[in-house]
This record gives C-alpha cells, sequence and structure tokens, in this order.
C-alpha cells in the first residue's frame, strides 16, 4: 500500500504530550456537548449514538472521522446499537463524500491504541478517507496548512448540506 505524506501532521502528531486525556480534554467530547458550533468545530452530521467530524489534519480532501457520543476508547465497549449506528454513519459519509468529490475508493477503519497510530485513543474514531488513482504523488505537493484549513470549511458546508438533505 502506498502511504500518504502529509507533512502539516507533524504538527498534530507533535502536539500530544499527556499519554491520555478524559473527557474535558477530549476534542470529540467537546464537539458532542457543543451543537451550536457545528460549523466552527467542523462537525458534518450528527446521529443517535455517534457523529461524523472532519480531521482538521487531515490525509486528504474530505478525510472525516466517526466518533461514538460516549467517551470510550475500546473497540469492546461498543453497544449493538452504537455498532449499527458507526456502520450506518459510514455508509452515509461515504455516499455523501462519493456525491461531491467523486473519490475512485475509500479507506475506512480505526487506529486502536496510540502504538497503532491513534491521535486520540480515549476516544475511539473511525476514519473515512477519500482516495483518488495518484493522490499519493498529489498530496505530496501540497505543503501549505493554508490550502488544506480553507478547503475544510467548505468540505464542512457541503458535506453537512448533503448528509442532512440524504434520504437513507
Ligand atoms: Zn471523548
Amino acid at each position: 500500500m502506498e502511504i500518504l505524506w502529509s507533512p502539516w501532521r507533524s504538527k498534530y502528531i507533535g502536539s500530544f504530550k499527556d499519554d491520555s486525556i478524559n473527557s474535558e480534554g477530549c476534542f470529540f467530547c467537546n464537539a458532542v456537548n457543543n451543537p451550536e458550533k457545528d460549523e466552527d468545530l467542523l462537525v458534518v452530521a450528527r446521529f443517535e449514538y455517534c457523529f461524523a467530524i472532519l480531521n482538521k489534519f487531515p490525509y486528504n480532501n474530505g478525510h472525516t472521522l466517526i466518533a461514538p457520543l460516549r467517551h470510550i476508547g475500546d473497540l469492546q465497549d461498543l453497544s449493538e446499537v452504537e455498532m449499527f449506528d458507526i456502520i450506518k454513519a459510514i455508509k452515509n459519509v461515504s455516499a455523501g463524500l462519493e456525491s461531491i468529490y467523486k473519490p475512485h475508493g475509500f479507506n475506512v477503519g480505526a487506529n486502536l491504541g496510540r502504538a497503532a497510530g491513534a491521535g486520540v485513543p480515549d476516544h475511539l474514531h473511525f476514519h473515512v478517507i477519500p482516495r483518488w488513482n495518484g493522490d499519493t504523488s498529489f498530496t505530496s505537493t501540497i505543503s501549505d496548512t493554508k490550502v488544506v484549513s480553507v478547503s475544510l470549511e467548505d468540505t464542512q458546508r457541503e458535506l453537512s448540506y448533503v448528509l442532512k438533505n440524504m434520504k437513507v
């Protein structure tokens, strides 16, 4: 598998000092508890037991994270309704991204534990990453963080609109 090169992520990974975080210092919980800030916090959809938020440090355009509303880090702690809701969210978000960006494929999955690359190991989350043929060489040419943050706002607006109007 080819690895996407995204230099702005080093700032993100370097920002973690503590080994674990409680729900108060958790950016997922912060988003869960502040629905009026969806636009600022880049939340694109809320479901009954989970929600979808754009990754501020994306591997690719449209990189979205799906997390349960509860502050749990272990896959084993997911209830059946949460599992169903998360898969439904992954299905809807990928359909939304498909309709906007026409990607050629997706990477969907989770990094469980810091050793596996999880940035926030204490709040379980799944990645939905759109992929385009040849995007590994394309993203390596983007090194300006500002370019990415501008498109994040556009993505939040477009994707949340599409998801709100989705009949699933
Ligand atoms: Zn949390």
